[in-house]
């Protein structure tokens, strides 16, 4: 008989992969763009042999993370299908268990427990994703981020008054 590997059991309960939810022509967000010129970049890098974070330690790795948290939560739908809430809360809690500094993930697995993450709309799951945010900021003396989804959609989502993100959007 054919072993089971486990994967078959989470697609089981994941159902189908749903499609990306915009399409290859519906893509006017700043995490889509300009693939190009990060190609040239990304070249001129290596030919200059600068160093890379290689492996990444813990910072690099958590700004990389926040980056993908913060901008999947800034374009999450407005109105989620019951299908969307669960992918998201499957990925939060996947998150928890392997993400890969332990002390970290200790702590977001009980802040989880806390507080749930909040699945049902975009303006709530960004503001959860920013007050989870916040409390490592607390716990490391960092300044904190004002939660409000004005100020978030300004940092993660689109700016137009400020394309370059030359404000970081923390409070002092
Ligand atoms: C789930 C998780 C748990 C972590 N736990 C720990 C831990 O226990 N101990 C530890 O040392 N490190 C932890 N980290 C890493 C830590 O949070 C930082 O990423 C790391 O210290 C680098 O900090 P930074 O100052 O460069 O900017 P980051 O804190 O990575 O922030 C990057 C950018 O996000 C924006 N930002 C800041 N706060 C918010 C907010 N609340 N909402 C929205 N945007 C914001 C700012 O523009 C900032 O420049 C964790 C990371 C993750 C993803």
């Amino acid at each position: 008989m054919k072993q089971d590997d486990g994967n078959s059991n989470f697609k089981n309960k994941l159902g189908k992969l749903p499609p990306p939810l915009f399409g290859e022509d519906d893509c006017d967000r700043p995490a889509c763009h300009d693939m190009m010129s990060q190609m040239k970049k990304a070249s001129q890098a290596s030919q200059e042999k600068k160093a890379v974070d290689c492996p990444p330690n813990s910072g690099v790795l958590g700004r990389a993370s926040w980056t993908l948290l913060h901008t999947m939560a800034a374009w999450y739908p407005d109105q989620p299908t019951a299908e969307d809430q669960q992918h998201m809360e499957s990925f939060m809690s996947a998150l928890a268990r392997f993400y890969p500094c332990t002390w970290c993930a200790r702590d977001f697995q009980a802040n989880l427990e806390e507080s749930p993450v909040p699945t049902s709309s975009r303006k709530e799951l960004c503001q959860w994703m920013c007050e989870q945010h916040n409390l490592v900021n607390e716990k490391l003396g960092k300044s904190v981020f004002d939660c409000d989804l004005k100020n978030l959609d300004k940092r993660w989502r689109k700016n137009t008054q400020d394309p370059e993100c030359k404000t970081s959007g923390l409070l002092h």
